[in-house]
């Protein structure tokens, strides 16, 4: 029998594979008891793909004994090279198309919706040896930063189930924290990926707008939507991002930058060969120039987070990292730019959604001659018809030049902005959230208090910039509404420069290790 702990690595599934301790199928079994028995309190998935799981299994079995014997003692490592992610159970939100199975964005329209064909994110995981074993909740139509906002169930936080798990990828995120994966894939449009990160403590990234295709993958606001990885550390994220990666045919706004590809390969084989052979602090470079954005650590930000932030930029200092304040006037406009744009987005891309394609048995069974309405008034929740309302609005003639194409040109100032930060600095260090994990309930009613949860995370998507977050440790936080203290994680986000992909995670890798060394 072999054991697995509670948040596994990928290199930790791997090495039962390489010690003959297991096979793929008996992990992919373990995985699915594990989360079945799990998830009875976290409410993270809203069905398990068995019958695909079993098959993706039996290849990695069929696959495994080949490999043992065509390649002799070192069939292991020719293995891994071949299929980075051989065998590895994860999990998909459920806003990402898998072919025969049915997908609904969290949404009751698409409620018995079952896939045509497969994004290609989830073909290039399979590729490389990965077993889908579960689609996760998530805000309807990705929309939210609590998952509160899904139409089937409320996710709760793995580290205090009272609170929430972060959105819109909470459902990704929880299963993850868990133990019920090893990794999860979400998308990330104004923050979806890194905020539930913070919330579960675990390392979340949005790379680079045009890195990871989108083909496949529900639009929400499709010039900011990107699908990257959650996992329980820089090295197994940095590993699934470069699965990921690259230009699809299928989505002409996906990019193939050669000279990132083969930075984030050696990377890769870097951290490989160093971290697993040291106990010493691993540097991944020369010393990087790390801003601090003085507007978002100020007013607004949870005291204990803002101190967390600051003593991890010290921490970088002594390491030999230059750290240098920064202003960015204009990030006080972003929340502002995004959601007149992203709504905008939003009530074009849901448009599709009439009750007639993709139709569902809400649909089906009503009988009226006005079904288009209906259908829309019946499927979707309140977020996304305030979002539609509110997109249509503002892109309506005669309101269109003032705020859509106002946002727009802010919206081309703020990139200018960040571009001329990125030649003053390498990178830039912020809290991920401004705030703590709240609890369930505490904000479901008031979506401006919602929408400020985005205000760290917007820029990095309406600049089209890669950003990721790590954990900075848990606090003990005493809730002055609750009265009652408890352990609640911080998440760090480092930002990089378009295309600096690589450098983002080369100091997310460092910060890992400071804040393991420094037992937070
Ligand atoms: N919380 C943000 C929103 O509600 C982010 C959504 C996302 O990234 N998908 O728009």
């Amino acid at each position: 029998m072999f054991s697995v702990s509670k948040n596994p690595t990928i290199r930790e599934i791997q090495l039962l594979y390489k010690q003959n301790k297991a096979t793929p199928s008996q992990v992919t079994q373990f995985f699915l008891n594990r989360s079945k028995q799990v998830d009875k309190e976290i409410k993270a998935v809203l069905r398990y793909t068995e019958d695909l799981a079993a098959i993706e299994a039996e290849f990695c079995d069929n696959l495994m004994n080949q490999y043992k014997e065509e390649k002799g003692s070192a069939w292991f490592e020719e293995l891994i090279k071949d299929y980075p992610l051989f065998g590895i159970p994860y999990s998909i939100k459920d806003n990402i198309l898998v072919e025969g199975e049915v997908v609904t964005s969290g949404s009751k329209i698409l409620q018995d919706y079952k896939s045509a064909y497969s994004a290609t994110v989830y073909l290039k995981i399979k590729q490389a040896g990965g077993i889908l074993i579960s689609q996760t909740n998530q805000d309807e139509f990705a929309m939210g930063s609590s998952t509160e906002n899904s139409a089937y169930q409320t996710t709760h936080n793995p580290l205090d189930t009272k609170r929430v798990p972060g959105g819109s990828s909470g459902g990704s995120a929880a299963v993850v924290a868990s133990g019920q994966a090893v990794f999860a894939l979400g998308s990330d449009t104004g923050g979806s990926i890194r905020q539930p990160a913070a919330f579960c403590n675990l390392v979340g990234v949005k790379p680079t707008y045009g890195m990871v295709s989108r083909y496949g993958v529900m639009a929400m606001a499709s010039s900011l939507d990107q699908v990257g990885p959650l996992t329980n550390n820089v090295y197994d994220n940095l590993l699934v991002l470069r699965v990921l990666m690259g230009k699809d045919p299928n989505d002409n706004t996906s990019l193939f930058v050669p000279e990132l590809e083969k930075s984030m390969s050696q990377l890769i084989d870097y951290i490989n060969q160093k971290i697993f052979n040291t106990k010493k602090m691993v540097k991944t470079d020369q010393p990087f120039k790390i801003g601090l954005i003085k507007e978002l650590l100020g007013e607004g930000v949870e005291p204990e987070i803002r101190n967390r932030i600051k003593e991890i930029a010290l921490e970088l200092h002594n390491f030999g990292h230059e750290i240098a304040e920064l202003d960015l006037p204009l990030t006080k406009y972003a929340l502002a730019i995004y959601y007149t744009l992203m709504t905008v987005e939003v009530a074009s891309n849901l448009e599709r959604y009439d009750g007639i394609r993709y139709a569902s048995k809400v649909i089906s069974e009503i009988k009226d001659p006005e079904l288009f309405f209906t259908a829309r008034d019946v499927g979707f929740g309140d977020e996304p018809k305030r979002r539609i309302m509110l997109g249509t609005y503002s892109s309506s003639s005669g309101f269109y030049d003032a705020y859509y194409n106002r946002a727009e040109k802010v919206m081309m100032i703020l990139r200018q902005q960040f571009q001329q930060a990125f030649e003053k600095v390498d990178l830039i260090l912020t809290p991920t959230s401004p705030e703590f994990p709240f609890r369930i309930g505490y904000k479901s009613n008031n979506p401006l208090a919602m929408y400020l949860s985005d205000i760290m995370t917007i820029s990095s998507n309406l600049t089209r910039t890669p950003a990721i977050s790590v954990p900075a440790g848990l606090v003990t936080y005493f809730d002055n509404q609750a009265l009652e203290s408890s352990k609640l994680p911080i998440g760090c986000q480092v930002l990089g420069p378009e295309f600096g992909d690589d450098k983002i995670y080369k100091l997310a890798f460092e910060i890992e290790q400071l804040v393991k060394n420094l037992n937070r």
